[in-house]
């Protein structure tokens, strides 16, 4: 060891039938410890394991306790998305997270898993490199999923966060890609990693992005199916949006009617818009600048974006 202590983090051990495995050297080296027999596990049972602190002579061992009965005062509406996390609630508006990041860690080692593929059909030793290369790229997702989801229970204290039920997804199978089961690896992350950190619920996820949660019709896609437009009454949406808006409905038991859109989501937003707009920020209908999200960058990550679109109705006649 260089160093008097190490701080081990969580993707490099693992905590199975009260025994922790800790990594050395991947596939030779492991550290084991066996706490089945250990004086404190009575007081820790049912507590999730945290940090390890390995030290000269001592693993120092912390764990959490799982929220307790603390009140939720708010419902925020969760959709995931390949390239953005987007969220509805009446307090806080449409909230857009970048998951770019999260995605260009999949792209570009699917790039160097095919040159290494291509070589190790060539020669049989290079064939661990490409399972290396799985292992690093599986690793800094949930890096990226862990940071992304305690910024998110720290941000929304109280929360109750609702989540599409992915287990109900295929179902209704949105696509075969390679891509779409890639994000849906993560959102499943996602939403799990979420439920260690705060509350969860999850709805049912048929027709999200494309039922009207004002009349209840069937949205149809307009612009190359970033915007959806209700068929009967005309409500246009960025879809998104739509989506998050729905899974919170849905998480609140609410139909699609034209006074709980009103109440709920037109009336809350267009004062949040106010506000904004009288602190100088305002939502920008093009994307520009206008930075209206909450502050969240704690290492440059995890990055709020700018939502592009919002809330079209008719006019009246
Ligand atoms: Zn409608």
């Amino acid at each position: 060891m260089k160093r008097s202590f190490i701080r081990v983090k969580e993707t490099l051990y693992r905590f199975k039938n009260w025994r922790i495995t800790i990594t050395v050297i991947p596939r030779h080296l492991y550290l084991e410890f066996n706490l089945s027999k250990a004086w404190f596990r009575k007081r820790v049972e049912g507590c999730d394991l945290g940090e390890l602190i390995l030290k000269e002579d001592e693993l120092v061992i912390t764990f959490r306790k799982p929220l307790g009965e603390e009140k939720v005062t708010e419902y925020i509406g969760w959709d995931l998305n390949k390239c953005s996390l987007d969220g509805f609630s009446p307090r806080y508006g449409w909230i857009r997270i970048d998951l770019r990041h999260l995605y260009h860690i999949h792209r570009v080692h699917e790039i160097k898993r095919e040159r290494a593929q291509s070589k190790a059909s060539k020669k049989s030793s290079l064939k661990s490199i490409v399972s290396k290369h799985g292992r690093r790229e599986r690793n800094r997702a949930k890096d990226f999923i862990h940071k992304l989801t305690t910024q998110l229970s720290k941000m929304f204290p109280n929360v109750m966060h609702g989540f599409e039920d992915l287990n109900k997804l295929g179902m209704y199978s949105r696509s075969k890609k390679h891509n779409r089961n890639v994000a849906k690896q993560n959102w499943k992350q996602i939403i799990q990693y979420m439920n260690y950190k705060s509350k969860v619920k999850l709805v049912n996820p048929k027709n999200t992005s494309s039922t009207c949660p004002r009349c209840g019709d069937k949205m149809i896609k307009l612009r190359k199916g970033q915007v959806v437009k209700c068929k009967r009454c005309g409500l246009t949406l960025d879809r998104q949006l739509c989506g998050a808006i729905n899974i919170y409905f849905r998480m609140c038991g609410f139909p699609p009617s034209p006074s709980i859109f009103y109440r709920v989501v037109i009336k809350k937003m267009i004062s949040l818009w106010n506000v904004r707009m009288k602190e100088g920020r305002g939502v920008t209908t093009k994307g520009d600048k206008g930075d209206d999200m909450l502050p969240m960058n704690p290492r440059g990550e995890l990055s709020p974006m700018n939502p592009k679109a919002y809330i079209g109705l008719p006019m009246p006649m």
